[in-house]
């Protein structure tokens, strides 16, 4: 019979040519188990998307009750949903005021995409800023805005109008003028290898928006839903953007995105002319429904999971003369390696030892740690030893 493993090799779009191709059957908390059932601790949440675990019996349930009630209706925006705009007054209620308009959509890339749009329409301005090794998805708007030349130049020509600025150069902010319709910034880098603006920058370029009637959008899509001790990353800083972008860990497992602004500023996409952004699937009301269970766990926690003290944990386990640096807050951390090929290294071996962990895609030479938010001490205390084992293999 041939297998599921040839089955992805023959019939699979490739991504690269080198996949991980772990045949994973189940999942459940911070753990994955593959054919063979060997038991992976999964130290990135799927790329920052599992906070609440995998498998969350709470987000599983909320899933269940709405297939007995009904799947897709009909395309965004025409019918009222019941998770839909329960889960809309959820996330306005842990946002500050001005961010209490939702607009639902089916990925990072989509809520990117809306959010330009809608700075555009807005302003009456085309002008788009961005900033350098910045990530924001993989479709040509997203990409347009993505601050890596080299992933791009194969699918010129993309957006026009775009300025990069380096993240924390305070002078670079006077590239943002009257013209400029938006600044799309990430409040803490994650592909570019978990780099943070300082406090003083973001507030800095929030002030210069501000006199400059410039949209100040704020990619969350990597930071929220607590993965940095806060249930946003913009709070660690108490400025607030115009419109914010949400993603990955969102739906608690289940696809979903969104971009989040104020009523008054959304309102331009459905006028002159209507419609202006459209999606089938977005909002649909199954991820809603998990969406809404993945917030109601998150928000009951009184200390969102421990983070910060988890973070600590971490910094105090790792330590390496091989280790450059530990970046990041919370729990979207990188351990900065002297090359990719040593960092690679020392990754197969800590999957070879049952810890998943990967690289980022603008920092080759750093290893990821974004486990699940609910990884206890004594889990870390044994991933942490796995990872040194890893290390010592190729260096003691
Ligand atoms: N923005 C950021 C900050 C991201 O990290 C990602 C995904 N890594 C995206 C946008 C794109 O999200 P998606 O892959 O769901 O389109």
């Amino acid at each position: 019979m041939i297998t599921d493993r040839q089955l992805f090799l023959q019939h699979l779009a490739p991504t690269s040519d080198a996949p991980l191709a772990l045949e994973i059957k189940k999942a459940k908390g911070i753990y994955l188990f593959d054919a063979q059932q060997k038991k992976y601790m999964d130290l990135i949440s799927g790329i920052s998307v599992s906070n609440i675990g995998h498998l969350h019996p709470k987000v599983v349930n909320a899933v269940k009750k709405q297939l007995d009630k009904y799947m897709h209706l009909m395309v965004y925006g025409e019918y009222i949903q019941s998770p839909q705009v329960q889960l809309a007054k959820k996330i306005s209620d842990v946002l500050p005021k001005n961010l209490s308009c939702c607009y639902f959509v089916n990925s990072g890339s989509e809520a990117v995409e809306g959010a330009l749009k809608l700075a555009k329409r807005y302003t009456n301005r085309s002008e788009i800023i961005s900033f350098k090794n910045a990530y924001h998805g993989s479709s040509q708007g997203a990409m347009s805005v993505m601050g890596n030349e080299e992933m791009k130049n194969a699918y010129r020509p993309l957006l026009p109008n775009i300025r990069f600025l380096e993240i924390n150069n305070l002078s670079q902010l006077e590239f943002i003028t009257k013209k400029t319709a938006c600044v799309i910034i990430e409040p803490i880098q994650g592909e570019a290898g978990v780099i943070e603006s300082k406090k003083n920058f973001l507030k800095a370029l929030r002030k210069k928006c501000s006199e400059t009637e410039t949209l100040l959008i704020f990619d969350e899509i990597q930071t929220g839903f607590g993965r940095t001790g806060i249930m946003f990353a913009f709070q660690h800083v108490n400025i607030i953007p115009d419109i914010i972008l949400l993603g990955k860990a969102m739906g608690g497992g289940i696809p979903i995105g969104a971009f989040v602004s104020s009523k008054k500023i959304m309102k331009t996409l459905s006028e002159n002319p209507v419609l202006g952004h459209i999606t089938t699937f977005g909002g649909h009301p199954v991820s809603c429904a998990a969406a809404l269970a993945n917030l109601e766990v998150i928000t009951s926690q009184k200390n969102n999971f421990d983070v910060l003290k988890k973070e600590k944990l971490f910094r105090t386990y790792l330590k390496h003369s091989a280790i450059k640096s530990i970046r990041g807050k919370g729990l979207l951390l990188a351990i900065e390696f002297d090359s990719f090929e040593i960092n690679k290294k020392i990754i197969d071996r800590c999957i070879k030892n049952g810890i998943i962990t990967d690289w980022f895609l603008f920092c080759p030479e750093a290893m990821r740690i974004a486990p699940p938010l609910i990884i206890t001490e004594k889990e870390i205390k044994l991933a942490c030893k796995i990872i040194m084992e890893s290390i010592a293999y190729f260096f003691d």
